[in-house]
């Protein structure tokens, strides 16, 4: 198959575990003959910096161009921000537009955590039980985080407003792909909301619940958000399945879902449009501990799988890169972000040489 991958690499840890994630991308693409060109190109804060934009127009006709796009993660430290201009900054200059311009309305988040590998979350063995497995969907190009964004003074005192708005389409797009993907499992679909507060929620509510007239054979419960916080801690496999969240909250609990299996170096992503899909970790750029060759790249090796199997319909070279990645751990290595004192047996791995196991793994496998 010959395709073209558009690489944004982006700020803090995004050049080095995109670099593992590129190893990796290459070992597929010689193992099962296919030819993708991979075009690289500036995103983020450090293209604000080189090309005084962080989504520059060659970069937009990069990615106009490509079959798919590998994004990393982007964006300073809190304390760094103030070099960049409000508009400028990487997720209003950057992520949001990137995400408007391909429609990605539908963003796939999977929460694993195989029984093998309970050790990795703080929750007790038996929380966890026989494992983690739900598949979070959140509505990524609608609600608060695209409405309206006002900063004033009214006469008597300063404000600030943001809106959220969804419209019914809006909803019933995302719906439907939550309930398709909880079909393809044989799998339970959880609606999140706050509809005992938001109109915005009661219209989702509403709106979700329509849709699923249509799927009488997928099992459905709806959640208020507040207490799927609580209850994904004490009970996280209650949720196995599919989880439908809009935008904010699904922003919120799918960091919170990376810390129940133990690392947001563990949530990898795929965000689906209608025509193009773009594939990035769930997590930030984290410039604690970036150009240390330390952070996991799990995250981005596993959004490349995702680049596979949603993007280019390659569900067998996702399949092989996912068993690559698992046998790493099942051979008794982590990396340092999954260190806890109960770990001291294991050996742990630089983000480079996690990359070079997965590439070993993968390729012991040519017939
Ligand atoms: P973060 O997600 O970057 O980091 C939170 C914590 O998780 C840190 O301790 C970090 O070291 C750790 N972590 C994250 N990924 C890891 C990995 N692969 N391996 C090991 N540890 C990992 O959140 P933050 O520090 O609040 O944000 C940093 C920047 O990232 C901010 O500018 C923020 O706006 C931006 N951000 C970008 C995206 C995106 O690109 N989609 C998403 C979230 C945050």
């Amino acid at each position: 198959m010959k395709k073209t991958i558009a690489i944004l690499e982006g700020d803090g840890i995004g050049p080095e575990i995109m670099r593992e994630a590129v190893k990796v991308l290459k070992a597929v693409m010689d193992k099962y003959g296919h030819t993708f060109d991979l075009i690289y190109a500036p995103f983020g804060a450090s293209a604000y910096f080189s090309d005084g934009s962080p989504f520059p127009e060659k970069t937009k006709r990069i990615c106009d161009e490509a079959h798919a796009i590998a994004k990393g993660p982007v964006g300073l430290a809190v304390e760094e921000m103030d070099q960049i201009p409000q508009e400028h900054r990487p997720e209003l200059g950057a992520i949001l537009p990137l995400r408007k311009r391909y429609d990605t309305f539908a963003n796939f988040r999977p929460v694993r955590l195989p029984v093998g590998l309970k050790s990795f979350s703080p929750l007790k063995d038996e929380v966890i039980g026989e494992g983690i497995d739900i598949l979070m969907i959140r509505e990524l190009v609608g609600g608060i985080y695209f409405g309206d964004k006002v900063e004033g003074a009214a006469t008597e005192m300063k404000f600030a407003r943001d809106d959220c708005i969804y419209k019914a389409g809006d909803v019933r797009r995302v719906a439907i792909v939550a309930f398709e993907e909880a079909r393809k499992r044989g799998a339970k679909l959880t609606n999140i909301h706050k509809a005992n507060v938001l109109a915005t929620s009661r219209f989702w509510r509403e709106i979700v619940e329509a849709v699923a007239v249509d799927y009488p054979d997928i099992p459905y419960q709806s959640v208020l958000v507040d207490n799927a916080a609580f209850q994904l801690v004490v009970n996280p496999t209650r949720f196995n399945g599919v989880m439908l969240l809009e935008n904010m909250q699904g922003d919120i609990l799918t960091d919170q879902a990376g810390g129940i299996i133990g690392s947001l170096g563990l949530m990898p992503s795929a965000c689906m449009g209608p025509e193009k899909g773009y594939v990035e970790p769930a997590h930030g750029s984290a410039p604690d501990i970036a150009g240390k060759n330390v952070a996991n790249p799990y995250s981005m090796i596993g959004s490349i799988a995702m680049l596979f199997e949603e993007c280019l319909a390659l569900p067998e070279e996702a399949a092989d890169i996912w068993n690559g990645i698992f046998e790493v751990f099942e051979d008794g290595f982590i990396t340092s972000d999954l260190l806890v004192p109960w770990h001291r047996e294991k050996k742990v791995l630089t983000t480079s040489e996690f990359g070079d196991r997965v590439v070993q793994n993968i390729l012991a496998t040519i017939a």
